[in-house]
């Protein structure tokens, strides 16, 4: 049976350290799984289908074949099994990533009997969506820290915005 990931965010935006993850575990399993969904404790700004569609640009320019890209809504270990994925992922920056990880992880062990392999953040640690939504914000550049088919979709944004 093949090892199925499935790896749930927010992804708003998806960045650099989120496909270091991606990249990771494209390594270790048969098939990964990109689920974007909605965290209902941020004030999410993207929209999702076209982050879908920019991570899916993404995706085909670094040739990572055994992986895709699915929306959804609700809860993660619903749309993972939908998918037929056998193990969710997620990333760890530090021990405060970690706290709140493994809360989740535990419940999703206990509701779905799925369990999480968490992935190191290594040298991109530093990096977030909401400190790229920052640096968007007061008008700085992002492209040192998201792939290009991202950041040219806040361009967009930007342009739409202004
Ligand atoms: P959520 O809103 O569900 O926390 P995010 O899109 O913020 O979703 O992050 C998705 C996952 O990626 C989380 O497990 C998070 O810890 C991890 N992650 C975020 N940024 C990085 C990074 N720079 N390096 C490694 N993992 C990261």
């Amino acid at each position: 049976m093949g090892m199925i990931g499935f790896y749930a965010g927010s992804f708003d935006p998806f960045t650099n350290g989120h496909l270091q993850i991606v990249k990771k575990a494209a390594k270790c399993f048969d098939r990964v799984i990109v689920g974007i969904g909605h965290n209902t404790e941020k004030q999410e700004r993207i929209d999702k289908p076209k982050m879908k569609e920019a991570i899916e640009k993404v995706i085909s320019e670094e040739g990572l074949s055994n992986v895709e890209v699915v929306l959804y809504d609700g809860l993660t270990i619903e749309k993972a099994k939908e998918c037929g994925a056998n193990i969710l992922i997620r990333g760890l920056r530090n021990g405060t990533d970690y706290e709140y990880e493994e809360n989740i992880s535990e419940i999703n062990e206990k509701l779905a009997g799925m369990d999480t392999c968490y992935f190191r953040a290594g040298d991109l640690g530093y990096l977030s969506s909401s400190v790229v939504m920052e640096l968007y914000n007061n008008n700085k550049p992002i492209d040192k820290f998201v792939p290009r088919a991202v950041a040219e979709l806040l361009e967009e944004l930007r342009k739409e915005e202004s």
